[in-house]
């Protein structure tokens, strides 16, 4: 590497911004502190001298502080040499991109450049640049330059003619006078898509000084060109072992959500080509966890979801979501967590979480104590976030936090996600498709004595939230165990007959035979075939065609008039827009700019499948745990156990009053258990009810 004197290096500023920056100069000349950095494109300095745009690279301190002074002399006359214009590198080359896992001892001190998602953000505080000491005898003023995070005091009072060295000296910090710059601490954490194979991602802390502090928020999807620094230790702190930070220079934020995957020319050509076989749907569906078997409309759905609708903006500047949420509920062991798994790996862009997970942001957000010094708070962006315009697979979702099940409402309608705590007030955005898991409320369904609905732990309004919900029982069933068991086996004698890819045959046991018979657990198209075809289908917004909304208009009306009696609402408008979504996806599955009767139909597929499943048609049932019947019924023999007061009413009692509004005894029981059940009644002392 070509080295350079620092006269040099001055030459080199000298000529760069002479020519090209000038005006830049001149509009910080005439703005400042309004305008106070100069943005410098590396490739300028690239077509300027290679030389030096590397030796840039390398000693980075060394060149900026020369930088800026060569700033200084080229400012017009009457310019305050004590402000400070901070040189910002932008387009550093594909080459000084560094994961964040892989920063190690060798790029301390230099200009790197690093893409990630901010996890926590801090609160905008003053630090100490310049400190302005009195010396207490003499009365002498020192200005200490403070380049680090611990205060540097002066040695020594610099007074010629005074004696005040001689002894012990105070120095008087006038706090007021001193220069403070706008600092903020960050983490960023590595983006999802980088990630393969389900690694933790890796995080840095990063510090943004000056106009850079204040304009990120967490969430953020950026790229930081920054210098690579040890952290700075207390004079107590001794060990030889150093942490990293970053000292940012210049961020970046990500102009397309799908900037890393690159689809080439000939990858468009396939794509377009799958995309006019007719069995394109089938085919998607069997690249959606093959080593999984049946839950076919589990599949279906979730490819859907991985397509997506169409986010829309309307003339009033309200946006109408287009992502869909998907639920799973059922059984230990049903492979829910398998599915959401193998989701987080497979769309380009996604978030693997837990309902109860550790971390103080949770699924949505949180303002937490800072480590920062002082009383600040930092604002820790959670699962959903993390998601933003990508996937949030959160599995045990029955077993979040309050906190979070009262923000998630908002979270998964306008996905987006307000904070206002401790002074901080914020709006993430949490534009993501939420696929959740959930267990039943006493761990399995309990098939005979109550509706499947009501062993369901999450509040109706969050349930009505979503587009799909599927209700997954394990229920033994001879033929069909006999299937998921040979297919398991199948699976593992596939992968174990994987582990030996170059070989026909292994002591007369025919390899090749297994892994030809067990071709169907491979996946359709290769994962990141699928994740460049789902990318490129973002660009298409498809319009529905009359025929389709006609469709869909009849089927939501014929659902939402089946009630049993006028006081059921079977389906509400929630699920309407369900239907659009999944009809949109399923066009811009096709590459279709036109939602047709066919996306419609497997809309509609999908809905009536689930609203079966689960309600037997009654979705008000379901959604609200009771059925207006149920309510009524309990509404009556609340009425009773209220009207006898006292301790309660005894059992034998209440089926007698209730038998002549004509119930009969096994009716009346199986209620109370429900009310029991949901907290309206308890037992005071046995066989006695009393409300709650
Ligand atoms: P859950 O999260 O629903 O409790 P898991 O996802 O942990 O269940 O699945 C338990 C195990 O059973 C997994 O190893 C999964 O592969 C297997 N399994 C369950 N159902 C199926 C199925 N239909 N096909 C293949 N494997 C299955
Ligand atoms: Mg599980």
């Amino acid at each position: 590497m070509v080295t350079f004197q620092e006269n040099e290096v001055k030459e080199a500023w000298e000529e760069i911004l002479q020519d090209d920056y000038r005006l830049a100069i001149q509009e910080i000349a005439d703005c400042y502190p309004d305008k106070r950095s100069i943005f410098i494109d590396y490739t300028d300095l690239d077509l300027y001298n290679t030389n030096f745009a590397m030796f840039l690279l390398e000693n980075p301190d060394l060149c900026l502080n020369i930088g800026r002074s060569v700033i200084n002399s080229l400012m017009p006359s009457g310019w305050d040499d004590k402000r400070k214009v901070n040189i910002r590198i932008t387009n550093l080359p594909n080459d000084s991109l560094v994961d964040i896992r892989k920063l190690r001892e060798n790029h301390l001190g230099k200009l790197v450049s690093v893409q990630g998602l901010a996890k926590k953000v801090s609160s905008v505080k003053p630090r100490l640049t310049y400190a302005k000491f009195t010396c207490s005898r003499c009365g002498a003023v020192i200005w200490e330059p403070q380049s680090g995070m611990y205060l540097r005091e002066p040695l020594g009072c610099p007074n010629p003619n005074g004696s005040c060295n001689k002894g012990i000296n105070r120095f008087i910090m006038d706090s007021k006078s001193c220069h403070y710059i706008d600092t903020q601490k960050i983490e960023i954490q590595e983006s999802p898509e980088g990630l393969r194979g389900g690694q933790q991602p890796e995080k840095i802390s990063c510090f943004v000084e000056d106009d850079l502090a204040g304009i990120l928020t967490a969430g953020n999807r950026i790229t930081l060109n920054a210098i690579v620094r040890p952290v700075e230790k207390s004079e107590r702190d001794k060990s030889t072992i150093f942490e990293i930070y970053l000292d940012v220079l210049w961020i970046g934020f990500e102009q397309h959500e799908y900037d890393k995957l690159d689809i080439t020319d000939e990858d468009e050509e396939e794509i377009k080509k799958a995309s006019k076989d007719p069995l394109l749907f089938e085919h998607i569906v069997k690249s959606i966890a093959p080593t999984i078997y049946g839950m076919e409309e589990v599949k279906k759905a979730i490819a859907l979801q991985l397509f997506g609708g169409c986010q829309k903006r309307m003339d009033d500047g309200t946006t109408i979501r287009g992502d869909t949420h998907i639920l799973l509920i059922g059984d230990p062991g049903v492979a829910k967590s398998q599915i959401l798994r193998y989701m987080s790996l497979l769309a380009p862009r996604a978030i693997f979480s837990s309902g109860k997970s550790a971390s103080a942001a949770g699924l949505t957000a949180a303002a937490v104590k800072d480590d920062f010094g002082g009383d600040g708070y930092t604002l820790e962006a959670g699962a959903l976030v993390l998601a933003d315009k990508g996937l949030a697979c959160i599995d045990e979702l029955d077993k979040m936090s309050e906190q979070d099940t009262s923000s998630l409402h908002e979270a998964m309608e306008s996905q987006k996600i307000s904070v206002a705590k401790a002074g901080i007030t914020a709006t993430l955005q949490c534009r993501c498709s939420l696929l959740a898991a959930a267990n039943p409320k006493y761990g399995r369904f309990d098939q005979e004595s109550e509706t499947l609905s009501s062993q369901i732990n999450l509040p109706p309004a969050l349930i009505s939230r979503f587009d799909l919900i599927f209700v997954l029982t394990d229920n033994p069933d001879e033929k069909l165990d006999r299937k998921i068991t040979q297919f398991i086996l199948n699976v593992h004698q596939r992968g174990q007959a994987l582990q030996y890819p170059n070989q026909e045959t292994l002591d007369g046991v025919d390899l090749k035979a297994i892994r030809d018979n067990t071709s169907n657990i491979k996946p359709y198209f290769e994962q990141e075939f699928l994740r460049k075809y789902v990318a490129y289908s973002k660009r298409i917004v498809p319009i529905m065609k009359p025929e389709a909304a006609k469709m869909i208009e009849n089927a939501y009306m014929e659902i939402r008039m089946s009630g049993s009696d006028k006081k059921t609402i079977p389906i509400t408008a929630r699920q309407l827009e369900a239907y659009v979504r999944l009809s949109e996806a399923s066009a811009k599955m096709r590459l279709s700019h036109f939602v047709e009767e066919q996306d419609a139909q497997r809309a509609i597929e999908l809905i009536t499948h689930y609203l079966q499943k689960i309600t037997g048609g009654d979705i008000d049932k379901f959604m609200n745990n009771t059925s207006s019947k149920q309510r009524k019924d309990q509404r009556l023999v609340m009425g009773i156990i209220e009207s006898a007061g006292g301790s309660g009413i005894h059992v034998d009692e209440l089926i007698r009053l209730c038998g002549e509004e004509g119930f009969t005894e096994g009716e009346v029981r199986k209620i109370l258990k429900n009310m029991e059940n949901s907290a309206q009644i308890y037992s005071p002392s046995s066989d006695h009810y009393k409300k709650v």
